[in-house]
């Protein structure tokens, strides 16, 4: 349920943040339609109760020519309440509609802006230094035997590809560590559906069908192919009334993931580093609202723990991963850091459903920049409302006069938030590129070994 009401009284706000978010969001004509629908639930509730008069009126007794006036009466307030009632309808389905594109509102510290604008949080590491000519995630996989993207183009297109020999293994050690690390920081495990409604999709905040869609939808039906494991998982307590006991919610899911990537295009997509079908490790929190902001920053420590775990060829001496985090390092003894930055990501990158929005950026040396690995957002009340998550506070909020007895106390919308663990292809073209050797092999990060039965290296056949 989105709170029409509180868009109108706080239209200005509403409409500078669609423009600072770059979004096509029609407000006016929401806003329109919005009047139009309480003009006429009014009219609708008008004829009801003139329906309910003749019908009471019925009840009497009466001459038999008032009665057949009655009759005529009630028979043309119901014909006229059909129509009404059916108008009435359409008009609220236009309007949900039209309001699916107005975008959440933002974070008082986001910077506003498009991509360029977005700001560096952390810095962790600095570049490997490289004493041989480096090869890119491409030349390795081909010289190793990891990939096939000629076979997977005549099966399936473009931007699909098979893994191969040691590849496969690494895509299941990093998912089965990814989550055994995230069950350790207390998350729940799922394998979630990936074929979901595209009213889900929708209410999530997505666009499942259109010009520029990145859902694949399945023709013929109302289902698509999930494009995030946050779709089903964002679905799973739909329609439902949490208890406050229960929150917070914390999930970490597997699925694959399929996008269509349109009008993505370039060197930076070449590859694994952009395909239509990878796997990912998802991790999606449900809150209390006051509760998001620290969830936010929760997630986004795990995903920098997560990351350094993975680049820890190096000591850090008596600091934990966290505390190193909060340092800026030189590289020197370390060997094998994998260099991130963490970015406050500017309202024009926000999407709709995003509050606020960190992306965690990896050095990939084939690459020569740095590329996204992953994305954490704090969706606030955006698709909660939509998807109907509520949940009922054990004390009623300080603002509201408490009143007597259980169950009393009103409900409120969950905060939903979502953050990738591990997203498989880049994080392979990241260790491939940041741990290859000068002999042609590439070093396996010392977490994911025991994952690869023992395996140090992956060395050409
Ligand atoms: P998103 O759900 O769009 O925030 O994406 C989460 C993460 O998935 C990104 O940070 C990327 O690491 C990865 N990713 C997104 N799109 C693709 C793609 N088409 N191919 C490979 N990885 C992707």
């Amino acid at each position: 349920s989105i709170d029409f009401k509180w868009i109108r009284d706080n239209k200005d706000a509403v409409a500078t943040n669609i423009r600072n978010r770059n979004s096509n969001a029609d407000l006016e004509l929401v806003l329109e339609l919005y009047a139009k629908m309480l003009d006429l639930q009014k009219e609708v509730e008008r004829l009801r109760g003139e329906r309910n008069v003749v019908a009471n009126k019925m009840k009497g007794k009466l001459e038999p020519s008032e009665r057949q006036k009655l009759i005529e009466e009630g028979k043309n307030l119901k014909e006229g309440l059909v129509t009404l009632e059916e108008d009435l309808i359409r008009l609220t389905d236009e309007l949900q509609q039209e309001a699916q594109c107005i975008p959440n509102m933002t974070h008082p510290d986001v910077p506003i802006g498009d991509e360029d604008c977005s700001t560096v949080r952390t810095t962790v590491g600095s570049p490997r230094e490289f004493s041989f000519p480096i090869k890119d995630h491409l030349q390795l996989g081909k010289e190793l035997d990891l990939f096939d993207f000629d076979a997977a183009a005549k099966v399936s297109g473009s931007k699909f590809y098979y893994l191969k020999n040691e590849a496969v293994m690494l895509e299941m050690a990093l998912t089965n560590w990814t989550v055994s690390e995230v069950i350790k920081r207390g998350f729940i495990p799922l394998i979630t559906p990936e074929i979901v409604r595209s009213s889900v999709v929708e209410k999530c905040g997505f666009q499942p069908r259109g010009e520029n869609t990145q859902v694949y939808s399945i023709e013929g039906s109302d289902q698509c192919l999930v494009g995030t494991a946050e779709i089903p998982v964002g679905g799973i307590h739909m329609d439902s009334i949490l208890a406050d006991s229960q929150l917070p919610l914390k999930y970490v899911a597997f699925s694959h993931c399929f996008r269509t990537e349109a009008g993505a295009a370039g060197t930076a997509s070449r590859g694994l580093y952009r395909v239509h079908q990878f796997s990912k490790v998802e991790m999606f929190v449900l809150c209390r609202p006051e509760e998001s902001d620290s969830y936010h920053e929760e997630l986004i420590r795990i995903e920098e723990e997560l990351f350094s775990l993975l680049g820890l060829h190096f000591k850090y001496g008596s600091l934990s991963p966290s505390q190193c985090l909060s340092k800026q390092f030189t590289s020197g003894h370390m060997n094998f850091e994998l260099l991130c930055r963490t970015l406050d990501m500017a309202t024009a990158d926000l999407g709709a459903p995003a509050y606020r929005k960190f992306d965690v950026e990896a050095w990939m040396p084939g690459l020569g920049r740095y590329g996204e690995i992953s994305s954490a957002s704090n969706c606030t009340d955006y698709q909660s409302r939509r998807l109907g998550i509520r949940y009922r506070p054990s004390e009623p909020p300080s603002s509201t006069t408490p009143k007597k007895g259980k169950g009393n106390v009103p409900t409120q919308f969950v905060h939903t938030l979502n953050a990738t663990a591990c997203a498989v292809p880049r994080m392979i073209v990241c260790i491939l590129e940041n741990y290859q050797q000068e002999d042609g092999s590439v070093k396996i990060p010392e977490p994911l070994r025991p994952f690869m039965g023992g395996l140090e290296r992956i060395t050409p056949k």
